[in-house]
């Protein structure tokens, strides 16, 4: 059968086997779980990504010298593609696959360099919306908080693909996906399906998925020297834990005023005077989860870090 452009799964147990058919051929990639997937996508490091994305949708649009501005845009658009696809090929792809779904004819219109801006504008930030998302998600679920996919989360609580039945030696089921939108929302279902703990590191404050029943407040990862957060956490017991609680609290609180901010300013597409540019919210981003964890690891006091934080 001949493969049509998009990501392919299976499954088996707890493993997803992923298939990705681009303009470079055929991928397959290392198998993973529902778990890695959430976890991975929620600590996308979007920095420089969006820095980019940012510089490209600068407001010059429209103006005067129309077609130098927007060939200037799709040629950064095409080269921040290209870096995706070669970190994640199934990330590149279905954001590609997204940009081209309702690409209209270049007829050198106004109209059509508007809306060509517009899908890319929305293919690109696919990828951070789904990452807030997420991690949202997480913080929520390691709050003990109920997800309320109906209407908190509307754009991620229904998933099309195309279920696909092969019979040759044995009998295969595979899914089909055309978008990440889609994809995602299918890990995020089935994530939330399996009632999963979350808990948020107690040292580095990223989330992780706890491996035994046991009470665990420490992830795995590598907090400094080499030393694991599991490792130095305990020694930061110290910490008061309401000051930890207020710090932690500042933190989400912040970052969806911040986001929601950024939201309301990609909905308008051209530049309102207190608008929030992408760049501007993942560059609070940065030094607010920077300070969260120099407080968490007892470097700086709370009002050094809510002074950061708060904006
Ligand atoms: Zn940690």
């Amino acid at each position: 059968m001949n493969k049509k452009t998009g990501l392919y799964i299976s499954t088996e147990g707890k493993n997803i086997y992923r298939t990705v058919y681009s303009m470079r051929g055929e991928t397959i990639m290392s198998p993973t779980t529902i778990e890695e997937e959430i976890i991975s996508i929620s600590e996308l490091d979007l920095g420089n990504y969006i820095k980019v994305l940012n510089e490209m949708l600068e407001p010059y649009f429209p103006q005067r010298s129309l077609s130098t501005t927007f060939d200037d845009i799709y040629e950064t658009f095409c080269s921040v593609l290209e870096s995706i696809e070669d970190f994640n090929i199934l990330y590149g792809t279905l954001i590609r696959m997204e940009v081209f779904k309702n690409m209209p004819d270049d007829d050198c219109s106004d109209e059509y360099y508007l809306k060509a801006k517009k899908n890319i504008l929305y293919g690109l930030s696919e990828l951070t919306d789904i990452n807030y998302t997420v991690n949202d998600i997480l913080k929520n679920l390691s709050l003990g908080k109920e997800i309320d996919m109906t209407y908190t989360y509307t754009k991620y609580n229904q998933a099309d693909c195309t279920h696909y039945f092969y019979m040759g030696q044995e009998f295969r089921e595979e899914l089909y996906f055309d978008s990440l939108q889609n994809y995602f929302s299918f890990l995020i279902m089935k994530f939330l399906g399996s009632k999963h703990k979350v808990v948020r590191c107690g040292c580095c404050g990223k989330f992780f998925i706890p491996k035994t029943k046991r009470a665990t407040l420490y992830c795995d990862r590598i907090a400094k020297n080499g030393r694991t957060c599991k490792q130095v956490g305990p020694a930061q017991k110290h910490l008061d834990t309401a000051k930890k609680n207020a710090v932690i609290e500042a933190f989400d609180r912040n970052k969806k005023k911040m986001y929601k901010r950024y939201e309301r300013t990609m909905d308008l597409l051209h530049e309102t005077e207190k608008g929030l540019t992408l760049s501007e919210y993942f560059q609070w981003l940065d030094r607010a989860e920077r300070t969260r964890s120099e407080f968490l690891k007892g470097e700086i006091s709370e009002e050094e870090a809510l002074g950061v934080i708060c904006v």
